[in-house]
């Protein structure tokens, strides 16, 4: 932000206190000017361009909108391809043809975009179009290649991000003109900014009459994907994937982003990739789809692929030819390899069969020292994680019931982290919070903060798997609370749950004793007497607290392992349903 002679750079909505400040004037002054013109703000309230502005001219200013910088490669944190190639000889770089993704809102036109590019591929088209999906295939426009991945979604992107490799070089984003930005547009954003992507907005479905593309453009720009005709520097491409318009427009603003992120490899250096996808086939053995990131692939090389390996035979291309190598950005169908990988797995060239089963070992033993070790990243570990230079800022994944509680909690984080340890607000939206939460936090190093939500069961497990850190708050003085103290090492250790069994509900009892008593079976784990459950109704929790009985076989007793039958009874509470699960856990300090 800068202020030039009396223009002032205001952004899309700014908080009375702060925006006191940029102007250096009292803010009761500046919340009497706001009544005096009909806005009713308190000091933490924040208001929108054009309110701001108003005020701002009473003490002669001119407003004008802050240009926001996109979060694009050039900024900040290298993308995780450059980290691939780090060590390679400088002169020996050269273009690679950029991978794209597509991701956006369910039904905004994803797969018929992938299909209509796909069928405009003229080479495609003289050897007979394509006839197997590998997960990914090429198209060419003037001349220059560009890389499709065929699984659209942000699941299958941050999958990959999350196992550490890059996704994609640009993500289209696909918004429908008619219905524009919804939730998993904006969930898209996130996580295309997450991974330092650029995007590309394709405007799908101009062909409608409902559509609307100036409304989806001002959202856009809401998003801070400020369209490039209104001085922003998204690219936003009117097309049509269902009358095939606009497709090569789309292909080149590509090619140009593409140009200005200079996306480079050594097809001579070391070979390394990412495992698209795989899978085993009964005759075949492993297929598994690799797409080459550095160096150049060739038949009967040995492979590491995660904790797979082998010499590979059978390259072919995504039309099913074969070939004898592939260079960077290329996918190709490779069999050999002793184990399937998972999609987002590394994959690597090594000089023997010896070193290659040697890697695996060490990587199998380190996933299992991994799996024993805690998250990822904590609030309470944060302070010792920067300080160590593990950690530079908090990524933070926002989640609240309503956007009314949504606006002042990220005005408050985004006050907070103006100290030495910055914060940055990945994602806010309301909701649960649910798998894509865990897995964009997962691939951020992020932790989720849950304002008067819920976390979803699958999200839970994940976390757990994950090694997310799920905060959830009531009150925004505790969450501030709690990011300041960590954001100055002085976070007590939290009191941290451990899930030691499940149970699901088969039959409602009244034992006269107790109320009604839950007839389950423990599913996984053990159930015990000593320690507290939660009683889950679909997503929602019914009941939290202590357990009120435990008996097998009409004795009571300290515990239920997994496989057995037994009664549970919940501490004055009686609004059991079969098909309810239950969750026993136990709390520690940590
Ligand atoms: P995805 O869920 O994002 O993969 O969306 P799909 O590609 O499955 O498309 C959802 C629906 O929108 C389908 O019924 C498509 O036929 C339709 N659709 C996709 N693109 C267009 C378009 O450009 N114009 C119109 N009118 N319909 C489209």
């Amino acid at each position: 932000m800068s202020n030039n002679g009396n223009k002032i750079e205001l952004p899309s909505s700014i908080v009375i206190r702060d925006l006191a400040q940029k102007i250096e004037k009292s803010p009761i002054d500046l919340i009497k000017k706001l009544m005096s013109n009909g806005v009713m703000a308190t000091i933490n309230q924040a208001v929108d361009f054009d309110t701001a502005a108003i005020v701002v001219a009473e003490y002669g200013f001119e407003a004008v909108p802050e240009i926001v910088e996109e979060v694009v490669v050039e900024t900040g944190e290298v993308p995780l391809w450059r980290r691939m190639i780090a060590g390679e000889d400088e002169t020996r770089l050269a273009n690679r043809p950029p991978v794209i993704t597509i991701l956006g809102h369910v039904d905004h036109g994803k797969t018929s975009l992938l299909d209509v590019i796909r069928q405009t591929d003229v080479a495609a088209g003289e050897a007979g179009g394509i006839t197997q999906h590998i997960g990914a295939y090429q198209v060419e426009h003037k001349g220059r290649t560009i890389t499709f991945l065929d699984t659209p979604g942000h699941a299958a992107f941050t999958q990959m991000r999350a196992r550490g490799a890059q996704g994609a070089d640009i993500v289209i984003l696909v918004v429908a003109a008619d219905d524009g930005v919804m939730p998993q547009t904006r969930e898209a954003i996130a996580h295309a900014k997450a991974a330092r992507v650029p995007i590309v907005v394709a405007l799908n479905k101009i062909d409608k009459a409902n559509a609307n593309p100036e409304r989806v453009k001002q959202q856009l720009a809401e998003q801070e994907l400020v369209p490039d005709e209104w001085g922003g520097n998204t690219m936003v491409i009117p097309v049509s994937a269902k009358q095939k318009q606009g497709i090569e427009d789309l292909l080149e603003a590509i090619v140009l982003v593409a140009d200005n992120t200079s996306i480079k490899a050594n097809p001579g250096g070391k070979v390394i990739g990412t495992v698209i996808e795989a899978e085993l086939d009964k005759t075949r053995g492993t297929v598994a789809t690799l797409l080459i990131q550095n160096g150049t692939l060739e038949s009967g090389d040995i492979v590491v692929a995660g904790t797979a390996h082998g010499r590979l035979r059978a390259l072919s291309d995504f039309r099913g030819k074969p070939v004898k190598k592939a260079g960077p950005s290329t996918p190709v169908a490779v069999m050999g390899l002793s184990d399937v990988p998972s999609a987002g797995d590394l994959f690597e060239v090594v000089d023997s069969e010896k070193e290659a089963r040697l890697m695996v070992a060490e990587r199998l033993a380190l996933a299992k020292s991994q799996a024993q070790t805690r998250k990822k990243v904590s609030l309470e570990d944060l302070f010792s994680s920067v300080q160590a230079g593990e950690a530079k800022e908090l990524n933070l994944i926002v989640k609240a019931d309503v956007q009314g509680s949504l606006d002042p909690i990220v005005s408050e984080l985004n006050k907070l982290g103006e100290g030495e340890i910055g914060i940055k607000v990945l994602y806010a939206e309301t909701g649960n919070i649910g798998d894509n939460d865990v897995m964009l936090a997962s691939a951020s190093s992020a932790i989720i903060i849950g304002f008067n939500v819920q976390v979803d069961v699958t999200a839970r497990r994940l976390a757990e798997k994950e090694g997310v850190d799920i905060r959830l708050y009531e009150i925004i003085y505790r969450m501030t609370e709690d990011i300041e103290k960590a954001l100055s090492g002085m976070l007590e250790p939290e009191i941290k749950e451990q899930i030691i069994g499940r149970a699901t509900v088969l039959a409602v009892f009244t034992a006269s004793k107790f109320g009604k008593v839950a007839g389950c079976r423990v599913t996984e784990g053990e159930l015990r007497r000593n320690a507290k459950v939660r009683l889950y109704r679909g997503n929602d929790i019914v009941y939290e607290g202590d357990m009120g009985s435990l008996r097998h076989e009409k004795e009571d007793v300290r515990e239920v392992r997994q496989g057995y039958e037994c009664g549970v009874g919940f501490k004055s509470f009686n609004d059991i349903q079969v098909g309810d699960q239950v969750v026993c856990y136990t709390v520690e300090k940590s």
